[in-house]
C-alpha cells in the first residue's frame, strides 16, 4: 500500500509527516456497507498532523460514514484505522467528534453547562462529582464560543448556531489531539460560522489536527490546508493547492457542479 501515501507537504512550513504512525487519523480500506452496495468502498485517508482538512463530496457520498467508521461507531465490512499510530479503542481521549447535528435529539432536557460538562466525562466518570474546576473549566469552553452567558439555558431553546457553538465548547473542554467535525457549518448564522473558524484555526496554531466534513465549495480554499474528495471511493487527498482541482470536483460531483460553478470555486482560490 506504499503507494497509495498521499503528498502530505504543504507550502507553510509545517512538519511533513513522514511515517504513518505518526498521522493523527489513518484510515485503511476502509468499506462500510449498510445494505447491499458498499457506502463507502475501500477508503484511504492520512491526516496530516496539525493541519486542517475538509471530507467533501455530495450528498451521500459517505462522508459522515467515513467518520463514523473511523470512530467505531459503525462496523466497518473491511478496513481499520488508527490514531496516532495506535488502534482506537486506546485513543479514545486524544479525539473529540462532533456529529452532524441533525442527528442529535434536541428534545432532551440538559442545559448549556451540562453540555460543556460532558466534555469531561472521562475525567469525571459517572459517579464522582463536580467540582468548581470543573465547572470553571467548562465555561471557559463555552466563552471562548460566546456561549457563556448561556450556560443555564436548556439546549433545546437554543438557534442552531448557538447549539453548534455548544457542542465544539463540549469538544474544546475535552482538550482532545484530533478534533473531528461533522458539518459544522451547516444551517448556522454568519456570526456563528466565523466564532467557529477561529475556534478551528486556534486549535490548529496549538498543533492540533482538525478535520471536518465540510459542504460549503465556497470556503474551502479559505478554510481548509488539506481536502479529502469521496464520492463512495475516494477520489483526492492532498493539500488545497494540488488535490481541490477542477477535475476531481468534476469526478466527484459530475453533472451536479455546472463547469462554470467549478472554474469559479477553482479559479477564486487564487
Ligand atoms: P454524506 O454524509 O456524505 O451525505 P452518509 O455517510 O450520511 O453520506 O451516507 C452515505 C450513504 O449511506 C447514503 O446513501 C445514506 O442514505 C446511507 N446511509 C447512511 N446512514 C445509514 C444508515 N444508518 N442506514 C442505512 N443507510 C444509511
Ligand atoms: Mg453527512
Amino acid at each position: 500500500m506504499k503507494d497509495a501515501m498521499p503528498q502530505l507537504a504543504t507550502d507553510e512550513g509545517r512538519p511533513v509527516a513522514d511515517t504513518l504512525a505518526q498521522s493523527p487519523l489513518a484510515i485503511r480500506g476502509m468499506t462500510v456497507s449498510y445494505g447491499e452496495e458498499p457506502a463507502i468502498f475501500s477508503i484511504d485517508l492520512t491526516a496530516e498532523p496539525g493541519a486542517m482538512t475538509a471530507i467533501i463530496g455530495p450528498n451521500g457520498a459517505g462522508k459522515s460514514t467515513l467518520l463514523k467508521a473511523a470512530l467505531g461507531i459503525v462496523r466497518p465490512l473491511s478496513g481499520s484505522a488508527t490514531v496516532f499510530g495506535k488502534p482506537l479503542a486506546k485513543q479514545r481521549a486524544r479525539i473529540a467528534y462532533v456529529p452532524q447535528r441533525a442527528s442529535v435529539d434536541w428534545d432532551f432536557p440538559t442545559t448549556v453547562m451540562d453540555v460543556a460538562l460532558m466534555g469531561l466525562s472521562r475525567e469525571l466518570g459517572l459517579l464522582r462529582p463536580v467540582r468548581a474546576r470543573h465547572v470553571a473549566h467548562a465555561l471557559a469552553c463555552l466563552d471562548r464560543v460566546g456561549m457563556a452567558d448561556f450556560a443555564d439555558r436548556q439546549i433545546g431553546q437554543l438557534s442552531g448556531g448557538q447549539q453548534q457553538r455548544v457542542f465544539l465548547a463540549r469538544a474544546l473542554a475535552q482538550d482532545a489531539e484530533l478534533y473531528l467535525l461533522d458539518e459544522p457549518f451547516a444551517g448556522v448564522d454568519a456570526a456563528t460560522e466565523r466564532a467557529i473558524i477561529v475556534v478551528l484555526k486556534e486549535l490548529r496554531a496549538e498543533g492540533r489536527t482538525v478535520v471536518a466534513v465540510h459542504h460549503d465549495l465556497s470556503t474551502v480554499a479559505q478554510y481548509f490546508d488539506n481536502v479529502f474528495l469521496i464520492n463512495r471511493r475516494k477520489i483526492a487527498e492532498g493539500s488545497v493547492e494540488t488535490a481541490f482541482t477542477a477535475a476531481n470536483l468534476q469526478e466527484a460531483y459530475g453533472g451536479r457542479l455546472a463547469t462554470g460553478q467549478i472554474d469559479q470555486l477553482v479559479l477564486g482560490m487564487v
